[in-house]
């Protein structure tokens, strides 16, 4: 792989389960989330939804659980020597401070200063730029800036479900 190509792995719904910490403080039954909208899925206000996150403060982002994929997802990625996390941090400052915290805790030092924290992701595509990303928004939005982009495969999304490991590996190789 040549030395521009960068690999962008988002993290929210991707590494680290959201969903699963959401439900599990504010003690909502998400099992059978079909959007990504939960507030709207939920049937709360936007503001609402993010008062219940907000009122966790940092914890609400460092403690929450890998998915079972996670480590073998990294290793894997890692492989390729070009990957970066890539994510969107709330409105609330102590968001990422969490994000740092759950990057420092449950990914290896390799990782621990290669991160993009944005609300733009689209503004780090090119021709030789990768996106992984569960939101099908930021995947559209990073393809129609000029990068690459895989649609990490999740109930709230349109990617065909499969094992997401094998799904990331293919699409990757075809790509790489
Ligand atoms: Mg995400």
């Amino acid at each position: 792989m040549s030395a521009h190509k960068k690999i962008y792995l988002d993290m929210d719904g991707v590494i680290c389960d959201f969903v699963g910490q959401y439900a599990r403080l504010t003690q909502t039954n998400l099992s059978e989330l079909d959007n990504w909208d939960i507030a709207n899925y939920v049937g709360i206000s936007p503001s609402e939804f993010w008062a219940n996150i907000d009122e966790y403060g940092e914890a609400f982002w460092s403690t929450m659980d890998k998915y079972p994929w996670t480590d073998g997802l990294i290793d894997f990625l890692m492989f390729t020597d070009h990957l970066y996390l890539c994510t969107s941090p709330s409105q609330s400052p102590s968001c990422l401070s969490g994000k740092m915290k759950w990057i420092q805790k449950n990914l290896p030092s390799e990782l621990h200063r290669k991160f993009f924290i944005t609300p733009h992701k689209e503004h780090l595509a090119g021709p030789a730029r990768i996106l992984i990303d569960d939101s099908e928004r930021n995947v559209e939005k990073f393809r129609r800036a000029g990068g690459k982009a895989i649609l990490f495969p999740q109930n709230w999304n349109s990617a065909k479900i499969t094992d997401p490991r094998t799904k990331i590996t293919n699409e990757l190789m075809r790509m790489l």
